[in-house]
């Protein structure tokens, strides 16, 4: 069983989809691991880290692959003289890059997309939009704070009071959770919303000040596995005259909201930006998927009214070591969950397995993508 693991190619793209503490545990569970020179160099990891952990540092990674680890899915022509059948195991951005699956399923390899993980508790460990989400939200925050001119903590100095900077967290997910969290250790005031009633207690229990539209009913229980949908067009509204009565008195506002496979939500409108005072701060941390605030660019720093709109293409990629160990771990804890001892390769469950596998056989087999 050889693992190939990629140097990334996307433009941007600085994280690496294994660490030296992976290479190890897979080398433990008899696997072979080859690694392209320069994968980690981005993340502070180096080849030599790479080899003293066990891996053969090659050009020629791929050759011979049976499992081809990435963080996002590789060109199929970068993939020549794996094995047939090999599994490619990384974020594949299955609804944007429809063309490069069909060319992994041309190929026959077997393309398993981590971003389609299952929400159930067993998977968890596994799930690497939980653990990007989540430094995602922490970075946002950071990076605010820095387009800032003024302080978050409230201080009382020799020479006059500087008062706590006002945050409003739009999207109480993974990564809005960390958001509030992190907002709330620099000594903001932090508000939230979120069209799932379940995150009130969650906003709550962060020392955050929920804030909901209570005239339309959002979105109560687990719903699609936790995920939230489209909201009517009453709710949407409801929710854009929450936003205007709130935004104005805001200094940092973090939107997190999306829906899976489909564009963000629009929650702030040019008009709402324009109450806002001068010198506050959006980062729209939704922006790669069609931004939640209007006017967001990725990667730049748009200003609107006086106030300076943020979003990156790739969060993650801005805390590299990080987010790629964590990454890694997550890689790690799927493929070993599912290892098997006697064939010495991981065999998948239904479960996970039919969640992930986005082609096989020569062909595309997820319902996702054929419904
Ligand atoms: P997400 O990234 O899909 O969306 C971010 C947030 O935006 C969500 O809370 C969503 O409800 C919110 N949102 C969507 N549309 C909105 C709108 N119009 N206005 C305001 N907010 C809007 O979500 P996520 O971070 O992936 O997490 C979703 C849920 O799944 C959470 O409850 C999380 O705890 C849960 N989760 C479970 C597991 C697991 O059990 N394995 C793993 C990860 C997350």
């Amino acid at each position: 069983m050889r693992i190939a693991v990629l140097k990334e190619t996307a433009s941007g793209e600085t994280r690496v989809a294994a660490s030296p503490e992976t290479v190890k545990k897979f080398i433990a569970l008899g696997a072979s691991v080859a690694v392209e020179p320069g994968a980690g160099a981005n993340a502070a990891v180096s080849d030599e880290d790479f080899a003293a952990a066990g891996a053969q540092i090659s050009k020629d990674a791929v050759k011979g692959a049976d499992i081809i680890l990435g963080v996002q899915g590789p060109d199929p022509a970068a993939l020549a003289g794996a094995n047939p059948g090999a599994w490619i195991v990384a974020g594949l951005d299955p609804f944007g890059q429809r063309a490069r699956v069909d060319a992994y399923a041309a190929a026959g390899f077997e393309a398993l997309a981590m971003e389609f993980m299952p929400r159930i508790t067993r998977a968890q460990s596994m799930d690497i939009l939980s653990s990007q989400s989540n430094l995602a939200g922490y970075k946002a925050v950071i990076e605010a704070a820095n387009a800032y001119g003024r302080a978050f903590p409230m201080m009382m100095t020799a020479a006059g009071t500087v008062s706590a900077a006002k945050c409003f967290v739009m999207g109480v997910g993974v990564a809005g959770l960390q958001a509030i969290a992190t907002a709330r250790r620099l000594g903001a005031q932090v508000s939230a919303t979120d069209v799932r009633s379940a995150t009130r207690e969650q906003i709550l229990s962060l020392g955050a000040k929920p804030i909901f539209v209570e005239s339309v009913a959002g979105i109560e229980g687990e719903g699609a596995g936790g995920y939230a949908t489209e909201m009517s067009e009453e709710y949407q509204k409801a929710q854009a005259e929450l936003v205007s009565a709130h935004i104005a008195k805001q200094d940092i506002v973090i939107t997190t909201a999306l829906i899976p496979g489909r564009a963000a939500p629009r929650l702030i409108s040019d008009a709402q930006i324009a109450t806002m005072k001068p010198g506050s701060v959006i980062f729209d941390l939704a922006v790669a998927q069609g931004g939640n605030v209007e006017g967001s660019k990725p990667d730049e720093v748009v200003v609107r009214h006086g106030v300076k709109i943020i979003g990156w293409a790739n969060t993650p990629a801005h805390l590299a070591a990080d987010a790629s160990a964590l990454f890694a771990r997550n890689l790690y804890n799927f493929l070993s969950a599912f290892w098997d001892k006697e064939q010495g390769r991981p065999v998948l469950d239904e479960e996970i397995g039919n969640a992930v596998r986005l082609t096989q056989g020569g062909k595309v087999v997820n319902e996702r993508l054929l419904g």
